[in-house]
């Protein structure tokens, strides 16, 4: 019986690119149903409510969403939806990885995977305003909070996931030399842990350094496991090292529910325009079916996508190349 999975198209790209998506699922034979639903901008100017009631019965139904970007305004208006649906389901992991598949650029065969957690730290949303002799702006206070609860079920996600794949290596990237207590809470706990893994190599690192490693040799890295907007900076900096955002794909990953999604946002800038590099938003669906326990399709969509960008007759814009979204993802459905 084939799965239904919530699709929440989303905000700018976000409908061409998941069209082009579920486009290449449909002729992958990828054995799935599709609940659609509404969120982010879109959703506010449609029925009045970024995150309608439809979409969480929908997501609580399907446990499995695939999604596009939302829109999230800076400074005021209403809160991620990104953040709020990894809150509600507790989709504690996010997994991000990155590997080559545009020949010639800055860096060959680049294979790493960063997992952000992605329920705590500073992403929490406990911020206020301080007022001070009457300017109710005077100062703002943002909380990072992190639990040992959520820092060992984060590393022990990362040291499982690298042994389960056999991968050798696992670095806590952290700032324990600044924020004592809450980054020496991912400290502890993953000497702690890394004790029940002998078999993978652990390293710890300050995030700034690892950042400048990331750029000088990201060879020396294999898994890395950090907080949350650590992972989040982090994780565009290392979809640079393979081109860009276009090939960056996410897992949000929890016990009972689990939502795919690329790294990048609504990119408004080229919404509209048919250029859209959909890639992200495949490979996260790639690793949506290997959740669902079907790793053959997501394994020949792979192929489909290297052999197109590796021939380079039908790249997008952010390639280098001059295909639009429709005629990228037309080379994809000829290559399958
Ligand atoms: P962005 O990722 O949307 O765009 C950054 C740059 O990358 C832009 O120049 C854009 O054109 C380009 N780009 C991104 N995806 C691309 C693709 N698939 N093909 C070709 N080019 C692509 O980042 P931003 O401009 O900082 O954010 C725009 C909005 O997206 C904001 O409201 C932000 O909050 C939101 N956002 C959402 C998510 C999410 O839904 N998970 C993630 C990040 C940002």
């Amino acid at each position: 019986m084939s799965r239904t999975i919530t699709v929440i198209p989303g905000d700018g790209i976000g409908p061409e690119v998941t069209d082009a998506t579920l486009t290449v699922l449909k002729e992958a034979g990828a054995d799935l149903e599709y609940d659609t639903q509404l969120a982010g901008l879109t959703a506010l100017k449609e029925v009045r409510n970024p995150l309608p009631k439809a979409t969480l019965e929908s997501a609580e139904r399907s446990r499995v969403i695939l999604k596009g970007p939302l829109t999230t305004p800076s400074g005021s208006g209403f809160r991620s939806i990104n953040v709020e649906i990894r809150k509600t389901f507790d989709l504690y992991a996010n997994v991000r990885p990155v590997r080559t598949i545009v020949p010639g650029g800055r860096y060959e065969n680049i294979d790493l995977v960063l997992i952000r957690e992605n329920t705590e730290g500073l992403y929490v949303g406990v911020e206020h305003y301080i007022g001070v002799e009457g300017d109710p702006h005077a100062a703002a206070e943002s909380v990072m909070i992190v639990t040992r609860f959520g820092a060992e079920r984060i590393i022990r996600y990362a040291f499982d996931y690298a042994r389960s794949r056999g991968r050798k290596k696992v670095t806590l990237a952290h700032k324990a030399n600044i924020l004592k207590y809450t980054q020496g809470l991912l400290l502890e706990a993953a000497a702690e842990v890394a004790k029940d893994f002998p078999d993978v190599e652990s390293e710890e690192r300050i995030i700034d350094a690892t950042a400048m490693q990331l750029v000088l040799d990201p060879y020396r890295f294999d898994v890395l496991v950090m907080e949350n907007m650590f992972g989040d900076i982090l994780s565009d900096l290392m979809a640079g090292l393979v081109g860009g955002l276009g090939f960056a794909p996410a897992g949000n990953i929890g016990e009972d529910a689990a939502m795919f999604e690329a790294v990048h946002g609504s990119a408004p800038d080229i919404a509209g325009q048919g250029v859209a590099n959909p890639t992200a938003l495949l490979l996260s669906a790639c690793l949506m079916l290997e959740h669902l326990g079907d790793p053959e399709t997501a394994g020949t969509i792979r192929d489909a996508i290297d052999a197109v960008i590796q021939k380079g007759d039908a790249r997008t814009v952010d390639m280098g190349g001059s295909a639009t979204t429709e005629e990228y993802t037309r080379a994809l459905v000829e290559a399958l």
